[in-house]
């Protein structure tokens, strides 16, 4: 039997008594530098039809010494930004002195970054500072792949009478690196879903790649998972950032992302996704992670065809082919899997990992010939 959670007593996150509508888009910079700066982003981001504006007031940074955020002298150019262009805005709180700050500069929504979530203590002394509000928060996943640990903050937010609760999906910290500076995990906020279904869910593409060239892609991916909106990173000037610079987009540049963005029929937000979608959003997911697993292998396969070309080994060795087959089959075993269905992958993969290293081989053997010509 799948867990399931004492149901959160959330509400719609409201501005003025509006319902967020699908897709919600939050946009502005990494950080907020100078007055300047935050107000030419959102006059152009304003103009250009985002409603929420986000900044970075106190910036957690890995190492010390980095620009850790303008502090409470970035408040009064969110509450320009308010007054001038009409966007409600959104910064980061990580104690409760934050917490009182944006309150007192009449901050609109705020949300716990990465690292926060992943320290109860610190969610706790938040949601004890925002009790009594009814200020909407939206809750990064932990740094770490802990759906509990992002279970439990919600929970911590809303024992503290906080109701209007969403959830941003940032991708995590992993050892064996993926192309992304965050690796996605997407079956971890579809389940955070099937778990809590009535919490809305954010992706941040931005953290996710660390790259403004993929936000497009992982925007799109999150939108056809369901997602209720995202959260992107935009900064009139993304080359002179003064944080996460690589991952930044202009707002002309964001403007052709979210024009770009096929929203599919089905929503998330009004009626509960059925069940067969979900689980085909897994398998597709779990696909995905197959595929990128099998490239990792074959690319090995060719560094394998390079060495023994070196090396002068055969590309055969039948104790090897031997070595494979019977540890697979044991390990089918081990996992539940038929094991003639295991070989008969492992004999296609086989061929084709052989047929890798023969080419590789092949080439070589032609440049060196072609070399001593
Ligand atoms: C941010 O949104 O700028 C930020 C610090 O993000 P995260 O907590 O996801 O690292
Ligand atoms: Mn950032």
């Amino acid at each position: 039997m799948d867990k399931q959670d004492k149901q959160l007593d959330l509400k719609p996150i409201t501005f003025n008594g509006v319902e967020l509508r699908r897709p919600i888009i939050i946009a502005g910079p990494c950080s907020a530098e100078t007055e300047e700066q935050v107000m030419n982003t959102a006059t152009e981001l304003a103009a250009n039809g985002i409603k929420i504006f986000r900044a970075g007031i106190w910036k957690p940074r890995t190492r010390p010494g980095a620009f850790e955020g303008i502090g409470s002298e970035g408040l009064p150019w969110m509450q320009r930004v308010k007054r001038e262009t009409g966007m409600y805005t959104a910064v980061e709180v990580a104690t409760a002195h934050h917490v009182h700050e944006a309150i007192k500069y009449g901050i609109d929504m705020v949300w716990i970054g990465a690292r926060t979530t992943a320290n109860p203590f610190a969610v706790q002394e938040i949601a004890d500072a925002l009790r009594g509000t009814d200020m909407p928060v939206l809750i990064k996943n932990p740094v770490n792949p802990d759906l509990e640990l992002w279970i439990g903050a919600f929970e911590r937010l809303n024992r503290a009478g906080i109701r209007k609760l969403g959830a941003i999906h940032r991708g995590f910290s992993v050892y064996d690196k993926t192309r992304f500076r965050n690796d996605p995990q997407w079956l971890i906020p579809i389940e955070l879903h099937r778990r809590i279904p009535n919490l809305p869910i954010i992706c941040d593409p931005s953290h996710i790649t660390g790259n403004s060239d993929w936000i497009q892609e992982v925007s799109q991916e999150a939108l056809d998972l369901n997602f209720d909106g995202l959260i992107i990173e935009s900064h009139e000037c993304p080359a002179r950032a003064w944080s996460d610079a690589k991952q930044q987009v202009t707002p002309k540049h964001l403007k052709l992302i979210t024009d770009a963005l096929i929203i599919r029929e089905h929503t998330i937000g009004d009626k509960p996704r059925n069940e067969l979608d979900e689980m085909r959003s897994k398998i597709d997911v779990l696909d995905e992670q197959l595929l990128q697993l099998l490239s990792k292998r074959m690319s090995i396969s060719e560094s394998i065809g390079k060495y023994k070309f070196d090396n002068d080994i055969t590309i055969l060795q039948t104790r090897r082919y031997d070595e494979i087959m019977n540890d697979r089959r044991a390990k089918a075993e081990r996992f539940k899997l038929d094991p003639d269905f295991v070989i008969s992958i492992y004999e296609l993969i086989h061929e084709a990992s052989v047929s890798t290293q023969n080419k590789v081989m092949n080439e070589l053997a032609k440049a060196k010939q072609e070399d001593k010509q």
